[in-house]
């Protein structure tokens, strides 16, 4: 029997996300989904600002970007008539850290499209039909036999379960999945098309009267296709109605200006209820559990898919790392210590958008976008109470102490546009970190030792050195790795280094492969910065940073 190093079960966007970032570093994956045919689900609007990063580092941005389109501004009725419009993201905009503020609007299976022709260009194909009926441990837990409808068994170094809410992956583990479904929270959702020039595809309209309610946003790159979700049909008895693509025009008809008949095809038909459960491990073993498998909670907020996407970038590099002989096991403990938290947190944070919404919508210009607050970026999401953030916080001085904002060990790292200093051309620090590599960045003359240290002892454990010179700062000798001018201070504003004025020790910038910081230390700070390589790759490398040895 052939073993592969990792199979992922369930090609949703979770799985497809792993399956790149693995792919991308060369591990051996695979990818399966019993579904005959890719899933085609009136689903996810489109990726956040957080998860556009992590879109953009596996190299698809673009593709997404020019396949969807800016989130719209909502007009909202009542009583079928318009009385408020409202544009949640008047207030942002791209900053310099953060070039992505707010998401974008694209069908989730479109997204998933995109995700598979990435991944195909790596070799890497879906087996469809393919579905995961049993797991069983080998001998000493070296490898998992994953079993499957058809009668055949597969061996895996690692499997992980994204597979969805009713994960079977989960269910074969035993791990428990608590939580509550809300019976009476009922959705009915489908994609549609409405007569051309029906109704302004610049918005997405939202009717709500008293007993009921209408959302009608355009699907980007259709010409007359909508995402159709209302408050479903009842029947003499209150129970909720199957969605049918009549059901949809008598709704129409009933609480908007259109015409029941302005909907001329309706598909993908879903009801959806709120569920809020999370498993209460997301690890059992060689198998991990990623997105809906591990966690489920209202729409509010657009958080689902996008969790699941950051479930995957987080696990992936750490797969990628021990797999591939660079860091122990022991990292892989900290994907349940990271995530899960965050997946409680988000719990918390939808069922308090859900109610906010709920309760914004009984008032004549209330709409979806009370769901929407910075939270629902996913910008914020860090990990300062991980072991790979802590270990160094109590003994070394932090930089930008007294700087309330510099970002702290377990911060998503933040962007920064730049110049590369070999070639002149504009960059920004979100391009040096894209790739599977872990990357230190060293600002001011202080930190040419430890880079040429981190060079020599970790270049071939996938560890990049990024040295960030100051605008005016001597650039003669010569630095291993990239080397970028923060000619305009962005770099030294977002890390708080004050440091790339020239002057000083230095700093130092620990940044994973999932783009957050590992640590953000003193250049000559050897202990710390031994420390973080050490957790985040695991093994003995350095003879001394700086000439220091811890
Ligand atoms: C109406 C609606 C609106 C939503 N809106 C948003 C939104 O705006 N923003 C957002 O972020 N999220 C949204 N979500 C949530 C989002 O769709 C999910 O969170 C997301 O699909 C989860 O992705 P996943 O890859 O973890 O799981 P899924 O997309 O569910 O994929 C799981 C895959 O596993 C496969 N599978 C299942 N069992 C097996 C098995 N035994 N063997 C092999 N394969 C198996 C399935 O066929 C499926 O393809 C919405 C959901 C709904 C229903």
């Amino acid at each position: 029997m052939g073993m592969t190093d990792v199979l992922i079960v369930g090609a949703g966007p979770t799985g497809l996300v792993l399956a790149c970032d693995l792919a991308r570093r060369g591990t051996a994956v695979r990818i399966v989904d019993r579904s005959p045919a890719p899933p085609r689900t009136s689903r996810a609007k489109g990726p956040n600002a957080r998860s556009l990063e992590i879109l953009d580092g596996l190299g698809v941005a673009e593709e997404v970007l020019a396949a969807g389109s800016a989130p719209l501004p909502m007009v909202k009725y009542r009583d079928r008539l318009p009385v408020a419009e409202t544009d949640p993201w008047a207030d942002s905009a791209p900053s310099p850290d953060a070039p992505y503020d707010r998401g974008r609007l694209i069908a989730q299976w479109r997204l998933e499209e995109i995700l598979r022709d990435r991944l195909a260009g790596y070799g890497v194909r879906v087996e469809l039909g393919r579905e995961v009926t049993g797991l069983a441990e080998g001998p000493g837990g070296r490898h998992v036999d994953v079993m499957f409808a058809e009668g055949r068994t597969e061996r895996a170094r690692y499997v992980v379960g994204c597979d969805g809410a009713h994960s079977s992956v989960r269910k074969l583990l035993g791990i428990g999945f608590e939580g509550t479904t809300a019976e009476d929270q009922v959705m009915v959702c489908g994609d549609v098309d409405l007569a051309d020039g029906a109704l302004d595809r610049t918005r997405w309209h939202q009717w709500f009267d008293e007993d009921g309610a209408v959302m009608l946003c355009p699907i980007p790159g259709t010409r007359t296709g909508w995402w159709f979700q209302a408050g479903p049909e009842r029947d003499g008895r209150g129970r909720p109605l199957a969605p049918t693509a009549d059901g949809f025009r008598r709704l129409l008809a009933r609480h908007t200006a259109l015409a029941g008949r302005a909907l001329t095809r309706a598909e993908l038909l879903s009801t959806y209820r709120v569920n809020v459960r999370m498993a209460d491990r997301f690890r059992a073993g060689r198998v991990f559990l990623a997105g809906d498998a591990a966690h489920v909670h209202a729409v509010a907020g657009g958080l689902g898919m996008n969790t699941g996407i950051q479930d995957a970038f987080n696990l992936g590099w750490k797969l990628g790392l021990v797999l591939a002989g660079h860091a122990g096991a022991k990292l892989l403990d900290t994907y349940e210590e990271e995530r899960l938290p965050v997946a409680a947190r988000t719990l918390d944070l939808t069922s308090e958008r859900l109610r906010a919404t709920l309760e914004a919508i009984r008032r004549p210009g209330g709409g979806l976008d009370a769901a929407i607050t910075p939270d629902t970026t996913g910008l914020g999401v860090g990990y300062r109470w991980s072991s790979l953030a802590r270990g160094h916080a109590d003994t070394v001085r932090q930089i930008g102490d007294g700087l309330p904002d510099a970002p702290q060990a377990g911060d998503r790292a933040p962007d920064a546009p730049c110049v590369n200093a070999l070639t002149g051309a504009r960059t920004r620090l979100h391009r040096v970190f894209a790739g599977p590599h872990t990357t230190v960045l060293g600002f001011g003359p202080g930190s040419a030792a430890v880079l040429r240290e981190v060079a020599a002892s970790y270049g071939d454990a996938g560890v990049r050195t990024c040295r960030v010179y100051a605008a005016h700062e001597d650039r003669a000798a010569s630095s291993p790795g990239t080397a970028v001018v923060d000619d305009e201070g962005h770099a030294a504003a977002a890390y708080g280094t004050g440091a790339s004025d020239g002057r000083g020790t230095g700093t130092l910038v620990v940044v994973r492969p999932d783009h957050h910081l590992g640590l953000s230390a003193p250049a000559d700070d050897a202990r710390s910065g031994h420390a973080c390589l050490r957790r985040l790759h695991g093994s003995e490398r350095f003879s001394g940073i700086g000439g220091r040895r811890p």
